[in-house]
């Protein structure tokens, strides 16, 4: 079985992150969306909550799997006798730093491979710090997110906004 493993924050799970999922899905057997667990990153979503936005968001794929993880990515994919990483690319940007993550997973797991993919053009500026961002301060992100995520950011910002006033 070929299994890949999609490794990232997804602080919150935004439509980029899912075209690559759509797409990818019919390249592995099964992908599991690793949510990375890094404490040293402030987040607006909790791992669980991370989660469950991913799982309510892929549900028109069958084939898609989703955790939590802290750690050594190269262990976490080791564990799961993955072929692959899957990461996406927006811009040039976010190349250096693909390639060198990518560099480094090849020195830990030599026959691993890491998968670039783009994402639809429409999603290349697309990041979930840009969509968080814009909700929090009232923009209308629906264009850039599940509907679960709309209401996921909705609500956090109600809380934000009583924790202001309280
Ligand atoms: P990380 O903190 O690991 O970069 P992200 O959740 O921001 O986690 O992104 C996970 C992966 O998805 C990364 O490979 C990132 O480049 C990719 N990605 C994020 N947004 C998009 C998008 N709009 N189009 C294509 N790839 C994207």
């Amino acid at each position: 079985m070929k299994l890949a493993v999609y490794p990232g924050s997804f602080d919150p799970v935004t439509n980029g992150h899912i075209d690559i999922l759509e797409r990818t899905s019919k390249l592995f057997d099964k992908i599991v969306v690793a949510v990375i667990h890094n404490v040293s990153k402030q987040a607006l979503f909790t791992p669980q909550e991370r989660a469950d936005l991913i799982r309510e968001s892929t549900k028109h794929l069958p084939n898609i799997e989703v955790e939590c993880f802290s750690g050594l990515l190269a262990d976490y994919v080791s564990g799961k006798h993955a072929c692959a990483i899957i990461r996406g690319l927006r811009t040039v940007i976010d190349f250096e730093y693909e390639m060198q993550m990518a560099m480094w997973n090849r020195v830990l797991i030599p026959n691993l491979e890491t998968i670039f993919v783009m994402s639809d053009s429409k999603y290349t500026f697309v990041s979930s710090s840009g969509v968080k961002e814009a909700a929090l301060l009232g923009g209308n992100v629906s264009s850039l997110v599940p509907e679960v995520v709309e209401r996921g950011l909705l609500a956090k910002l109600t809380i934000i906004r009583q924790n202001k006033e309280g």
